[in-house]
């Protein structure tokens, strides 16, 4: 299967690319799957890029339109109003959701900048968090030294798109009490016969390891004997670096599954970007049939920290109570419709509900590649949440905890986003 037209672009790198794109329709090649769109223009009710900018190239539409031309050999992919067009998608996966051809246009634009192959976070950035694929346990001392220099978040403060580091940093003072709280939580590294693998986000690991406590103890519910497995997934690579890594981090990280228990053992993430990419799996290996079959065996294995949730619980909060959206790929996957259904049970008329038409935090990294657009989805994001007057929000992963808090401490103070696994702390 050819992904591009021969003899248009020569300077194509098959081996950046994916092989084919697996939709809820079956699998297409690149060009086919973007052919697909007719043009529509349902999708740019959810897309928050068309929201704020109003530019037809700014939609799903004028994106899939704009690869087609390129794929065709019409548009040369690095002409700037492109650039900014592609750079300007929270890859959040909401104009999938709304299609009715299920088009995927955010793999579409990672699939242009692969061909782009540019560095899309500042360069050292972007080698720091290389280095967790290539060496994890050289990036984990660096970057726990860096977490200690004070110095170090007194200049992220200022930068944009890292200003969320000085929140987590009010929490490195905890974090020795809570890592040693972790370890007495019964885990055990490399244990043999576990029930369940907990897979900590880069987060939970090294920023709010009171994620991993509360994930672990809600996990160790179920009786059961945990095993933490922190090897880099290659979700990073994937949106950030570049195919080959990813896949090689992949199948690592497959076969590590693999050899535990025959890879039966159930892996569970408070993640819901790592959930989503892992689903991803058998996407990235198809040209490799058995390879392929490991991946479908290792996605039906992958959990989300909610499922872990015990079917009656009890909170209760005095104001109205959101969630927030905000994580990569898809806006429809099992996690996200349980967490819908467990809040409109749990809080009644309390919760407030946000239609799919309303903004939500784009993932780590997007500061970067699109620093006004990010401030104002943050800035629409926030001041939905003040109409409402919403004080409690629930996100899906801890990045996106952090970036909102730091968004209310200067919008709206009276708010606070924490992890969705806190509402289970009290059980
Ligand atoms: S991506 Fe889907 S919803 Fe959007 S214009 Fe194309 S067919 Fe319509
Ligand atoms: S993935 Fe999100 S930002 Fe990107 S085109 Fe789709 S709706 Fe818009």
């Amino acid at each position: 299967m050819i992904l591009f037209p021969k003899n248009k672009q020569p300077e194509l790198k098959p081996n950046q690319h994916l092989e084919v794109l697996e939709t809820p329709f079956g699998v297409r090649a690149l060009y086919d799957s973007v052919s697909f769109c007719n043009r529509c223009g349902t999708c740019a009710q959810v897309c928050p890029s068309y929201h704020l900018s109003r530019n037809e190239i700014d939609s799903p539409r004028g994106r899939n339109q704009a690869i087609r031309l390129i794929l065709e050999g019409k548009l040369r992919p690095d002409v700037s109003v492109l650039q900014t067009s592609l750079a300007g998608c929270t890859l959040c996966g909401r104009c999938m959701q709304s299609c009715a051809g299920k088009i995927p246009t955010s793999d579409h634009v990672l699939e242009v900048y692969r061909w782009l192959d540019k560095p899309r976070l500042p360069i050292l950035l972007h080698q720091l968090f290389s280095l967790r694929g290539s060496n994890p346990q050289k990036f984990a001392l660096l970057f726990r030294f860096i977490l200690h220099i004070r110095f170090c978040w007194n200049i992220a403060a200022f930068i944009p798109g890292l200003n969320w580091l000085k929140q987590a940093s009010k929490r490195i003072t905890q974090t020795p009490k809570l890592l040693s709280k972790i370890l007495q939580a019964k885990i055990y590294e490399n244990k043999k016969n576990p029930n369940f693998i907990y897979v900590p986000s880069f987060e939970a690991e090294f920023l709010m390891p009171e994620i991993a406590l509360s994930s672990i103890k809600l996990i160790a519910k179920k009786g059961k004997t945990i095993c933490w497995l922190n090897t880099p997934c290659g979700l990073f690579e994937y949106v950030y670096g570049n195919l080959p890594q990813s896949k090689r981090l992949l199948r690592k990280f497959i076969r590590k599954h693999q050899s535990i228990e025959n890879g039966q053992v159930p892996l569970v993430t408070d993640s819901l970007d790592v959930y989503h990419f892992l689903q991803k799996a058998p996407q990235l290996f198809a040209k490799y049939k058995r390879m392929h079959r490991q991946a479908e065996q290792f996605a039906t294995q992958v959990r989300y920290i909610t499922d872990f949730f015990p079917a009656q619980i009890t909170a209760s909060f005095p104001d109205p109570v959101s969630l927030d959206y905000g994580t990569l790929f898809s806006r429809e996957s099992h996690p996200i419709r349980q967490a819908h259904i467990l809040f409109k049970t749990l809080f009644k008329q309390n919760f407030v509900e946000c239609g799919y038409t309303d903004f939500d935090t784009p993932a780590f990294g997007y500061a970067f590649t699109a620093g006004n657009l990010n401030s104002q989805i943050m800035f629409e994001l926030v001041k939905t949440i003040a109409q409402k007057q919403t004080k409690h929000i629930f996100t899906f992963s801890g990045l996106c905890a952090l970036e909102l808090n730091t968004a209310f401490n200067t919008l709206y103070p009276a708010a606070k986003a924490q992890h969705i696994v806190h509402l289970a702390d009290k059980i």
